[in-house]
């Protein structure tokens, strides 16, 4: 079977004659992928932020298959359904008050397209055709579609594979202000310019609130949020935060935002919206922007086929209820210390440059980039999946996990980063 993926099926930014090879998943249970030869990952990646329950979890499977007794899909244009309307009920209540109108869409890069569309069609209703712009940050991830790639790192990001194509937006340098540094206006300077210079071709900013993911897992200072915000608003100029990643618990606030205190215009959420179950994102949305964009009647220009799939929606209802019945501050404050503790004994290794951590997020910086063919073997050798990218070693384990498997993640990642600084 391996050999017909390898020699047909495509993966994520891989070659279509790949040099490693594939790990087949046969089932998954809790924090554990089981493999084709009956081996058991510990998966400290929650396959890419999004397993916040583990596997196989009671409760979803049971939301699953009462929904598909009911209907797994119907079109959203004309008709709506139960699934839908709990779940926005449920996401307009844990959201900023702010935040009243939501659109369903089935994958985070599609919610961001969704919003960049909200931006622009909100300054062009108001006669304002002119601010047709992103201001986006460096190191910034937002998807893979074309809309969210213009807004990706120009250099980590896909712009020199597609530069010719890529609608040119505007970037500011990223936050350089760690989390828990001390504030100096200087941090916001080079933001403040580029917005003062450019506003009045500017709809929106957007920026990932705290933790800038896959452009480089940093975490900033929720000053930097706070003071984007006030510079917003001054310029009249939308913000739109990318909660992709960070939504639903991760930072250890429900929210990321919500460290900085602040309410963006528009919100994206998807992966752990359901749990890791399925695809399913959304963007909420203020009244202002909503009002604003249906100046003179216009309407927002999107629709998509599997909009509000009522079986996501199930399971994704199913997933708040989980998460908001457990004590999941409690349980991701624990993850915190745990991983505060014991990764940060891989800076005595010379070839570490940095260990971060924030909520249920574990990051080891190298001062080199990684070799996936020489670390993934020694990863699925000691019995845990972690996938590293760029100079990256990190983390963001499922929320139920034990102390001991979170032990056993933490003290590999060491183990396999002295071994890559010895095979060097
Ligand atoms: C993963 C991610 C996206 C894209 O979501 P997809 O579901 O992969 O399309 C966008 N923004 C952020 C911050 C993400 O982490």
């Amino acid at each position: 079977m391996t050999a017909f993926d390898k020699a047909h099926i495509l993966h994520p930014y891989a070659s279509s004659v790949p040099s490693a090879d594939m790990h087949l998943v046969k089932s998954a249970k809790g924090v554990y992928l089981e493999l084709e030869d009956g081996s058991m990952l510990i998966d400290g990646m929650s396959s890419w932020w999004s397993v916040i329950h583990g596997y196989n979890v009671l409760e979803l499977n049971k939301a699953a298959m009462e929904q598909v007794s009911k209907m797994s899909h119907v079109m959203f244009g004309g008709l709506t359904h139960e699934p839908a309307i709990k779940l926005a009920e449920t996401l307009l209540e844990i959201t900023h008050a702010n935040l009243e109108h939501i659109f369903f869409s089935d994958s985070g890069s599609v919610s961001v397209e969704v919003a960049l569309k909200m931006a622009y069609q909100y300054h062009s209703s108001q006669g304002n055709k002119q601010k047709s712009k992103i201001l986006a940050f460096k190191k910034g991830y937002h998807g893979d579609t074309f809309g969210a790639m213009s807004v990706c790192d120009p250099i980590t990001g896909m712009h020199t594979a597609f530069e010719e194509v890529l609608h040119k937006n505007i970037f500011a340098e990223e936050p350089m202000c760690m989390f828990e540094d001390v504030w100096d206006e200087g941090y916001i300077e080079d933001f403040k310019n580029t917005l003062e210079k450019n506003h009045t071709q500017i709809a929106a900013v957007i920026l990932e609130p705290i933790v800038q993911g896959a452009g480089g897992m940093r975490i900033y200072s929720p000053m930097f949020l706070k003071r984007v915000r006030e510079l917003t608003d001054a310029f009249d100029v939308l913000l739109i935060l990318d909660e992709i990643a960070t939504g639903f618990g991760r930072t250890g606030k429900l929210f990321a935002y919500e460290h900085a205190g602040v309410c963006p215009d528009i919100l994206c959420i998807g992966k752990a919206l359901t749990g890791g179950y399925m695809s399913l994102a959304a963007t909420l949305a203020s009244k202002k922007v909503m009002q604003g964009i249906e100046t003179d009647g216009n309407i927002l220009m999107h629709g998509p086929t599997f909009m509000a799939n009522p079986l996501a929606c199930a399971v994704a209802n199913a997933s708040l209820n989980l998460l908001l019945a457990s004590p999941w501050k409690e349980n991701i404050q624990k993850i915190e210390l745990q991983l505060n503790k014991e990764l940060k004994v891989c800076e005595k290794l010379a070839i570490v440059k940095e260990v971060r951590v924030l909520g249920a997020i574990g990051v080891v910086e190298l001062h080199k980039d990684i070799d996936l063919l020489f670390m993934t073997p020694e990863f699925v050798q000691r019995g845990v999946w972690v996938r590293p990218f760029l100079n990256l070693v990190y983390i963001m384990p499922p929320y139920i996990i034990s102390p001991k498997e979170l032990k056993q993640l933490t003290t590999t990642i060491y183990e396999v980063i002295a071994a890559y600084e010895i095979s060097l």
